[in-house]
């Protein structure tokens, strides 16, 4: 299972409801947060969340409303002892930023902080991996993938009608037949085929041809939507999306659900303006509020 945190959804400027953006995913020890406002640690504590289980960062952009939680969060971790190295991925220009941060207060972490710049497929288990994709806002920004893997699962009840047992199972889970005491098991007989999920991630850009391949059958499409569907010009102008447009990526790219956030305070007083439009375009869309969690 895939736990996700939606730590913080608004845009630029936070509200009292909204802090800046922010989600963890947590999944099979991995820990991975997408973004990390100002103020992320805090809504760590709020969501009763341990920030020290954190393995992996993944930053969209350096605009300040995506990554000014950083400093707070690295001196955090650094008084908590923690002491694993902290892999940080992001677009080009990452790593002279974050030097640059590191600088801004003396940092006395004992971890190792690993910066990594990021394009493709980046980081890879035999379970899952993580992909990267340039979008268009003005300065190097990157739409993320996490893509769990199908997988060959054994169907316990059928393996009980026989006495296989132990490391033959193993060959079985690669899909292979074996020989045990004289008889052969064919795989596809024991086992049946678990499909994986996809999540993606797209934060922070105008509309590119990019958008729809990158993002196509995911589960769960996290996109930002930051303009009303009247203010497609304006969304262009800022390079942002409007809602129109992001419920036409989940439609066009055949994504099974669309999660709304980077919510502008423009809507505070009525953000239920933002889902419906979006609902006329693509039915299974969801508004992203703080501290709300999903689980695909
Ligand atoms: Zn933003
Ligand atoms: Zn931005």
């Amino acid at each position: 299972m895939i736990k996700l945190t939606f730590l913080g959804t608004s845009d630029a400027v936070p509200t009292a409801e909204r802090n800046h953006t922010s989600i963890l995913m947590e999944y099979n020890g991995e820990n991975i947060l997408v973004d990390c406002g100002e103020g992320t640690q805090r809504q760590f504590r709020k969501a009763g969340l341990n920030p020290c289980k954190l393995t992996r960062i993944l930053i969209t952009h350096w605009h300040g409303d995506h990554v000014l939680g950083l400093s707070g969060l690295l001196q955090t971790l650094s008084f908590s002892g923690y002491n694993k190295p902290l892999f940080i991925y992001g677009p080009k220009g990452t790593k002279e930023f974050m030097k640059a941060l590191l600088r801004t207060f003396a940092f006395q972490g004992k971890c190792k902080i690993e910066v990594e710049e990021v394009e493709g497929k980046f980081f890879e288990t035999p379970d899952f991996y993580l992909e990267a994709k340039p979008m268009t806002h003005g300065i190097p920004c990157n739409a993320y993938a996490f893509v769990r893997k199908d997988r060959i699962r054994i169907d316990k009840q059928k393996l009980k009608k026989t006495k296989l047992e132990g490391e033959i199972l193993g060959k079985l889970k690669e899909g292979k037949d074996v020989v045990y005491g004289g008889k052969k098991y064919l795989a596809k007989n024991l086992t049946y085929e678990e499909k994986g999920n996809k999540i993606s991630f797209v934060f922070d850009t105008s509309f590119n041809p990019k958008i729809i391949p990158f993002v196509k059958d995911s589960d769960l499409l996290i996109c930002e939507s930051t303009f009303d569907s009247e203010s497609e010009k304006r969304a262009m102008e800022y390079k942002h999306l409007n809602v129109n447009q992001s419920a036409n990526i989940a439609k066009k790219s055949k994504s099974k659900n669309l999660v709304l956030t980077h919510i502008s305070q423009r809507y505070s007083k009525n953000p239920k303006k933002i889902l419906e439009q979006a609902k006329k375009i693509f039915k299974n869309s969801v508004l992203a509020n703080d501290l709300d969690v999903l689980e695909v």
